[in-house]
């Protein structure tokens, strides 16, 4: 039976789409992003994360390894990742709740039946269902089939990419989505690859067929200072969409919501120095988008 590796499924959500949503988040992306809030999404197997908070150093999960994959000492508890098999052990042990799992596999009727649960609140806010990530189009043929089911179901379904993906997974599943949620971060290709990890050839050109194939579109532009909140930037992001049908335009400020997730991760966060742009800013871009006839919010 098909699986997909999903990491979280978050209820309520109003900022991922039309009305009250579900968002499923896939484990696993094609890009390195140096403001990803999402840390361990980025990764496509499972991953252990431990709170060091709650951690009393205990050692009851070094002898509970069979992988001998963790070493406690008296202020730290080491994580070696190329050992691990994901078995869990580890967790099941820990009276302190100090390690947990990220990423678990799910099937597609497993996943309908979640949002099912919440269909009540779809019904009266027109919301539906948010296929997010990581990267949802890198698990396609799990998430045309998820896609078909809930269309089939009468619920929607928004797709929020990075776009990182051949546009044949495009094709499979287009028919069955309501709404792309688009991510663009940057025009230029060279600094497109500085701060993602790949360039955005792909990205750009997926976009635009999206937009011929008369795809319903909110393009979403993560805004960082000193990285993509210059006038060139948001100029050549404007002149590149100026002819799509675009439904909105959503700008993200940046925000360091997933700082303490890189900690559980053991990983360096880089994002140490990086900046929302200011509210004028903000206000500034907005109007570029407006003077362009986009219909433009600031947030999700
Ligand atoms: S079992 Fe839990 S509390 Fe004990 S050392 Fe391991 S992570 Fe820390
Ligand atoms: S998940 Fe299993 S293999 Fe990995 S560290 Fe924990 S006990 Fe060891």
């Amino acid at each position: 039976m098909k699986t997909a590796l999903i990491f979280n499924i978050q209820k309520f959500c109003v900022h991922d789409g039309p009305g009250i949503r579900t968002t499923v988040f896939f484990k696993g992306c094609p890009l390195k992003c140096q403001w990803c809030h999402n840390p361990e999404s980025q990764n496509f197997s499972k991953q252990v994360l431990w709170t060091r908070e709650r951690c009393t150093f205990c050692q009851r999960c070094e002898q509970a390894c069979p992988q001998g994959a963790i070493s406690v000492t008296q202020s730290s508890v080491l994580h070696h990742a190329s050992r691990c098999l994901a078995c869990e052990q580890c967790i099941d042990d820990c009276v302190n709740n100090a390690r947990e799992i990220a990423g678990v596999e799910y099937t597609v009727s497993q996943l309908l039946s979640e949002i099912e649960k919440d269909r009540p609140f779809y019904d009266q806010s027109q919301g539906g269902v948010t296929l997010s990530g990581g990267e949802v189009m890198s698990q396609i043929e799990f998430a045309a089939e998820l896609a078909q089911a809930c269309k089939n179901r009468g619920i929607t379904v928004a797709i929020d990419t990075c776009g990182y993906a051949p546009f044949s997974s495009f094709e499979k599943i287009m028919d069955s989505v309501d709404l792309f949620l688009y991510d663009i971060k940057l025009i230029d290709s060279s600094l497109h690859q500085r701060y993602t990890g790949a360039d955005n050839k792909l990205i750009l050109g997926n976009l635009k067929k999206l937009a011929q194939h008369k795809a319903r579109i909110n393009l979403r532009l993560p805004l960082i200072e000193g990285f993509n909140a210059d006038d060139r930037n948001i100029r050549d992001i404007i002149d590149f969409v100026q002819d799509f049908q675009l439904v909105a335009v959503n700008l993200l400020p940046y925000h360091e919501f997933g700082k303490t997730k890189y900690n559980k991760m053991d990983e360096n966060y880089q994002g140490e120095k990086l900046f929302p742009p200011s509210e004028t800013r903000l206000n500034e871009i907005k109007t570029m988008f407006e003077q362009a006839e986009f219909n433009v919010r600031i947030g999700g």
